[in-house]
């Protein structure tokens, strides 16, 4: 097992994993911005490196200063948590020439699950429903003409580097489609550097539901399970749940077993996601995520696993113990992702937090790196905290969910707590009605 572990990340995912590497007795190095040297995850780590000023792009995404921290400190493998570097090929592979473990997949699967046409290519060849569309890269506007007409209208042009939800744009019909395939290609070339585009049937009120696996690399391959992720804004997740109010189970055991096959097929060793749309019982894959998600909480309250120890454990060569059939399910779960921002403008929100106390009791749990006396930096994301509540039944959870809330306090800055309270008293929301589209309508309404 790796004695050393650096965390190239900061707030609560570095928290988090910082508590995993404590259970197993590894040592910790948090790299840290001049602008996080109070941050709790600095704080609490065995040792601490300051790897550059507030820009993310010169500290959190600064290679050669976490590689150079990685190397003084002597730590064995770096966690790149979610965000940042989790995802960047480039950097496992100077990870992995520096003799260090990069805790995740191998440079080759996350440049492949990272170019969306060779992604949705792979997936097909492994019996993975995919959405309608094109068969690859389309090339010119005749041939876009050709397959929308083929598949029908609405569709939506997307950039195969995209990422953010930028590089997409849907043509509701013929007359549309010529300013929608020059469109997607130039921000993706500017966004990107790169105009591949592939085009898809826009499916109108879809849900989005993405499958957790874990594997090891060498054939062993479990998923844990649904999230579903619909509630949405701007394409950013703010409330996840498990299990899906929408999905039969033996839709799940399907969709599982199909996605690990696939994965094992791949021969992909660590955790991974596959996201889905689905509508009318039919699942449609539209990406794979190569890292731990942030809504993984939900999942490992439903199913007790640690998966960030878990992930651990598959990196430093561990085959996984775990059967299929050891994996249960046990009750509901939901996740709401409290940001420092107001609730009704989404204007950000830092600055000092006069006052914190988060909810506790059966059930309860707060990943957030947040205390009283800590000023939220307006350089990086503005999660501030993940409120996650586990009960027997969804009723229950959303009961238990909503004396939470109320729980909650955060005194100083803006947050979307009030938002959250809104919403889980909604009558569609507590019935589990509810698409991709649903949030921003409530939102709208509100106003
Ligand atoms: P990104 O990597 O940029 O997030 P995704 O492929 O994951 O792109 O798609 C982001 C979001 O765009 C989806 O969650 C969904 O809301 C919407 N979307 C993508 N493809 C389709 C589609 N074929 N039909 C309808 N909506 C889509």
């Amino acid at each position: 097992m790796f004695e050393k572990i650096l965390i190239a990340n900061r707030g609560e995912i570095a928290l988090r994993i910082h508590r995993a590497c404590r259970e197993m007795g590894i040592r910790t190095v948090a790299v840290h911005s001049e602008a996080d040297a109070n941050a709790m995850h600095v704080r609490l780590a065995d040792e601490s490196v300051c790897i550059g000023p507030a820009s993310s792009t010169l500290s959190y995404l600064n290679m050669p200063a976490i590689i150079s921290a990685a190397e003084v400190t002597n730590a064995d493998a770096i966690h790149p948590g979610y965000g940042f570097l989790s995802e960047n090929a480039k950097f496992v592979d100077i990870v992995t020439a520096h003799g260090i473990k990069f805790i995740g997949p191998s440079a080759d699967h996350i440049r492949l699950m990272g170019d969306k046409i060779a992604a949705k290519d792979t997936m097909k060849k492994f019996g993975v429903p995919c959405v309608p569309g094109s068969d690859g890269e389309v090339k010119s506007l005749e041939e876009a003409q050709k397959i929308a007409a083929e598949i029908g209208y609405p569709v939506i042009i997307k950039a195969s580097a995209g990422g953010g939800g930028r590089g997409m744009k849907v043509a509701e019909s013929a007359e549309k489609i010529s300013e929608a395939y020059s469109s997607a290609r130039a921000e993706s070339q500017l966004a990107f550097g790169d105009n591949a585009v592939y085009i898809e049937k826009y499916l109108g009120t879809p849900r989005h539901i993405e499958i957790q696996i874990l594997a090891d690399g060498k054939g062993n391959v479990v998923h844990l399970g649904e999230r579903d992720c619909s509630l949405q804004r701007r394409h950013q997740k703010a409330l996840e749940e498990t299990p899906s109010p929408a999905l039969k189970p033996e839709l799940r055991d399907e969709i599982g077993e199909t996605v690990a096959s696939a994965v094992r097929e791949m021969g992909y060793e660590g955790v991974g996601t596959i996201e889905f749309l689905f509508e009318n019982d039919q699942f449609y894959f539209i990406e794979m995520n190569t890292r731990l998600q942030v809504e993984h909480p939900v999942t490992e309250m439903v199913t007790g696993l640690d998966l960030v120890r878990e992930q651990i454990k598959v990196a430093a060569g561990h085959p996984l113990e775990l059967k299929q059939e050891d994996i249960t399910f046990s009750g509901h779960s939901i996740e709401c992702r409290i940001t420092a921002e107001d609730p009704n403008t989404f204007a950000a929100s830092p600055g000092p937090v006069l006052d914190f106390h988060a909810p506790g009791g059966l059930g309860v749990r707060v990943d957030s790196a947040l205390y009283a006396g800590y000023s939220v930096p307006p350089y990086y994301d503005s999660l501030i905290a993940k409120l996650i509540v586990h009960a027997s039944n969804r009723d229950e959870c959303l009961l238990r969910l909503k004396r939470a809330l109320e729980e909650f306090v955060v005194g100083g800055i803006k947050t979307t707590l009030p938002l959250h309270q809104a919403l889980i008293e909604n009558e569609e929301f507590k019935a589990g009605d509810y698409n991709i589209h649903w949030l921003e309508q409530f939102i709208e309404e509100k106003r």
